[in-house]
């Protein structure tokens, strides 16, 4: 009996960003039909697998903001044959490396103590086993890990993601020029 070829394996995740990207590779619409005929979908903020396998392609969403974000982020790069940086917080740290003009005490304080919106009689902030430690300043993903390919955006177009997904399992990695992106227009 002929054996089942498998398919590429491909796998996400989602470190300190805002999971618009991800957002965004849902926005590939009807085609994640078509995708899901040429891969198998591992590892995801959507699926419960307690460990990551051997991986062809892992999207990366996200910047390096803990101590959990790097551990996650290098058990990704031991695993995955090709590692992309997935849209603008992984690539350069965007909207979560804002934090890198302050302390992270500072940060802590902001958000669990003295927001005009927070009530916290006691004072309390979370810490412990279970919280992942802040690191003190936000890394990008070609920071801590060599990265396969940057695909910028905030989020990074529906289009250019199908694009390069559909290349890289065609067996060609596109030059960053040849992704297509929408032609914006402001009146
Ligand atoms: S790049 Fe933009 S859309 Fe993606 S996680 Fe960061 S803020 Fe969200």
């Amino acid at each position: 009996m002929a054996t089942k070829k498998s398919k590429p394996i491909v796998a996400t995740c989602w470190l300190a960003g805002c999971a618009g990207c991800h957002m965004s590779l849902l926005d590939i619409d009807e085609r994640i039909v078509a995708l899901s005929e040429l891969v198998d979908f591992s590892v995801s903020p959507i699926t419960d697998f307690k460990e990551l396998p051997e991986v062809d392609i892992a999207l990366i969403e996200g910047a390096v903001a803990n101590e959990d974000n790097m551990e996650v982020l290098k058990d990704f790069r031991k695993k995955a044959k090709f590692l992309i940086a997935f849209g603008d917080c992984a690539i350069f740290g965007n909207l979560p490396a804002m934090r890198n003009a302050f302390t992270v005490k500072e940060c802590l304080e902001e958000a669990f103590l003295d927001t005009e919106s927070t009530v916290n009689p006691n004072g309390i902030i979370p810490t412990g086993e279970d919280v992942p430690k802040l690191l003190p300043k936000v890394l990008t993903v070609p920071q801590v890990v060599k990265t396969d390919y940057n695909l910028p955006g905030c989020p990074p177009d529906a289009d250019a993601i199908w694009f390069l997904l559909t290349e890289l399992l065609a067996g060609r990695v596109p030059e960053p020029t040849e992704i297509p992106y929408r032609d914006f227009k402001f009146d």
